[in-house]
């Protein structure tokens, strides 16, 4: 369906859980407050949610979390939204750190794409973001899904004075491989804040000054708001998502599901749609007002974020609640 700014909302995030196999510094810090389990939406409850949207037009899916691979039975879940008439594509945003032994039934279940999320490529350097020796398990992962010839994508986001000497490896993965690298601007969510965002622009600059000018590149990568190129000699193209310094919010074609059934509209903003109570109350079997929630949540979607005035977000909420 259309929002009110006649942009077509078709691609829906869906967050399984606020659980973390990893304690990313700008996303969720060791020690922080989890929600309570019977607060988290069952699969059956997520699924509802996909169909009612699905009937409102949204045909992918993107699961993520906190770590999806965190809840048990993910793979599962993936084949249920599978299963749902008019999802046509369903994703998931993962750490990678339980990808591998989880791969073949993601497969199974008919997965449709996986973005791994990797910003070094330096063992100490991954624990001191991450808080966790595991860099070893997500590079055998990228491999693993190489191997299996899945749509892959690696998410990267650059910290000035962390990992920004590294922009250039990173890079090459994608010149290497068949597989795309997204650079993405910290946001100025949760944790996230205390890291100023290094342009997306700043990190194309030192893309191009290793690899030479690259052109744009307009096929199809998904639904995502990333701007990519293509480099000579590259066996993948590279994406830029600028989500602070080059606003995308003309083209948002998405609503996000937190873990705890909220439907979001916009990532700025404590706004949205509380569909867990609708699911869990008397509208839970016939659907209509779950759906009806859904459709006025997308009717509020804002026109824009207000990234640039951070005084005015009001999402209090850290990112890995939300799902990214
Ligand atoms: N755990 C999974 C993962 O790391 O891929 C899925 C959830 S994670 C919240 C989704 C994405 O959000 C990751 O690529 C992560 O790097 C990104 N992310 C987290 N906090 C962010 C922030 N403040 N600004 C930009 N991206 C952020
Ligand atoms: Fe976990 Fe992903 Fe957040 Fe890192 S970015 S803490 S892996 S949810």
């Amino acid at each position: 369906m259309k929002d009110s700014f006649g942009r077509e909302i078709e691609y829906m995030r869906v967050s399984v859980t606020d659980r973390c196999s990893l304690r990313c510094r700008y996303c969720m810090p060791e020690g922080i407050k989890l929600t309570d389990r019977n607060e988290i939406l069952s699969f059956e409850e997520i699924v509802r949610v996909c169909e009612c949207a699905a009937k409102l037009g949204i045909n992918t899916v993107r699961v993520t979390g906190g770590e999806p691979l965190a809840r048990k039975n993910c793979p599962k879940l993936i084949s249920m939204i599978k299963g749902i008439s008019g999802i046509e594509k369903v994703t998931m945003t993962t750490n990678g750190v339980l990808l591998r032994e989880h791969l073949d039934e993601l497969v199974l279940a008919g997965i449709d794409g996986i973005n791994i999320s990797l910003d070094t490529l330096k063992a100490e350097r991954y624990e001191y973001i991450t808080g966790r020796d595991c860099l070893s398990r997500v590079t055998g992962a990228v491999e693993a899904c190489l191997d299996t010839g899945i749509s892959l994508k690696i998410n990267s986001v650059i910290i000035s004075g962390v990992n920004d000497d590294e922009i250039a490896d990173l890079a090459s993965l994608a010149k290497e491989n068949p597989l795309d690298v997204r650079f993405i601007e910290m946001m100025p969510i949760g944790s996230g804040r205390d890291y100023p965002p290094l342009r997306g622009e700043d990190v194309r600059k030192r893309v191009e000054a290793e690899f030479g000018k690259g052109k744009k590149d307009i096929s199809l990568h998904g639904k995502g708001p990333a701007r990519y190129y293509r480099h000579d000699g590259f066996k993948g193209s590279i994406g830029y998502i600028d989500a602070v310094n080059n606003s995308f919010c003309s083209s948002c074609n998405r609503v996000r599901l937190t873990s705890d059934g909220k439907l979001k509209s916009c990532l700025c903003y404590d706004e949205g749609a509380d569909l867990k109570e609708a699911l869990r109350t008397e509208g839970m079997h016939d659907g209509e007002s779950v759906t009806d929630l859904i459709r006025e949540a997308v009717l509020s979607k804002p026109l824009m974020h207000c990234f640039d005035e951070t005084e005015k977000i009001t999402e209090k909420k850290r990112m890995v609640s939300i799902g990214g």
